[in-house]
């Protein structure tokens, strides 16, 4: 009787535990999960200097699970700091998934009262992601990736915010480093290492970068505001799913792996500090966003698009 109600009771109090945390050895009730994990995002947060005094940030908010913690939890973590949020949607166009994301999306922003700025590749580069891959032998994700990250700076610039928050959370982390590792880039590796900052490009912040992605899907929900998972109908299509699968798959065998994964990386990028200088920007010859050659990536898909 006593081991039943171990396993349901929080490690802090006499509440019923809402999720096991089998890594650190905690089961945690509702009240407790949410505040280890605002703590855990103030601590990423103040850790890395991610944000200072005065700054206005621009929070992507697709209105999925990631997106909707990330602009909660930095509402509450930081509330009464003078600092200002602002949210970017980007509509890639996928039809049947992107149209339910951006209505939760602005239901969260408007809840808030919180400026928020929708933008579409459509608006932006002319064509829906639907259309730039039909019939194509491409990798969705690849122009996903490059437009998306290309308009959330764009309009970051316009809205005048100095820094971009995404919700890559630990999942998405040690997924980057392990297809970086498999496809030996080691160059796009070392990019996920803070970087100095170049002109045009608005910093980065990943406030959720330590905190497992279930974690992001339950405080989401405690929150009221996230009710289904539905998957990008592109995503099976990527090695990020493969890749997915088999780090969750070792997680489930060896609860901790995941987050051993991104602290190896941190002590690589460590060693691997002032080796290999960061790359000067210039700016793209066609939409002037800074770029490592003459054309940026994304101009450089339009073209493709083009032919
Ligand atoms: S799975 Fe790929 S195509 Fe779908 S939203 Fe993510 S990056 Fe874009
Ligand atoms: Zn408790
Ligand atoms: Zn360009």
């Amino acid at each position: 009787m006593q081991t039943y109600r171990s396993c349901m009771i929080c490690s802090k109090c006499d509440e019923k535990a809402i999720i096991s945390q089998r890594n650190l050895g905690l089961r945690l009730c509702q009240s407790h999960f949410v505040e280890d994990f605002e703590q855990r995002v103030a601590e990423t947060i103040e850790k890395n200097a991610m944000v200072s005094d005065g700054e206005r940030i621009a929070v992507a908010v697709s209105g999925g699970k990631d997106s909707t913690a990330l602009l909660l939890s930095l509402h509450k973590v930081l509330a009464g700091a003078n600092v200002e949020l602002v949210a970017i949607t980007v509509d890639e166009g996928i039809a049947g998934y992107r149209d339910d994301t951006i209505k939760a999306a602005k239901e969260i922003v408007g809840q808030l009262k919180i400026e928020h700025e929708i933008v579409s590749f459509r608006e932006e580069y002319g064509y829906d992601l639907d259309e730039m891959v039909r019939g194509k032998d491409v990798a969705p994700c690849t122009f996903c990736g490059v437009f998306r990250k290309s308009a959330l700076n764009r309009t970051a610039k316009r809205l005048k915010a100095t820094k971009v928050a995404t919700g890559h959370n630990l999942d998405d982390e040690v997924q980057s480093i392990m297809m970086n590792y498999l496809k030996g880039d080691i160059e796009r590796l070392m990019r996920n290492r803070p970087r100095r900052v170049q002109p045009g490009l608005i910093p980065r912040i990943k406030p959720l970068r330590v905190i497992p992605e279930k974690e992001t899907a339950i405080y989401s929900m405690i929150n009221g505001v996230y009710a289904e998972s539905r998957e990008c109908p592109y995503a099976q299509l990527s090695l990020r799913a493969d890749v997915r699968d088999m780090i969750n798959s070792l997680e489930s065998i060896f609860p901790g792996t995941k987050q051993s994964m991104l602290q190896g990386f941190e002590k690589i990028a460590e060693m691997a500090k002032g080796k290999g200088g960061q790359i000067e920007l210039g700016s793209c010859r066609d939409c002037k966003e800074p770029c490592v050659k003459d054309l940026c990536k994304a101009c450089e898909l339009l073209g493709r698009l083009k032919c």
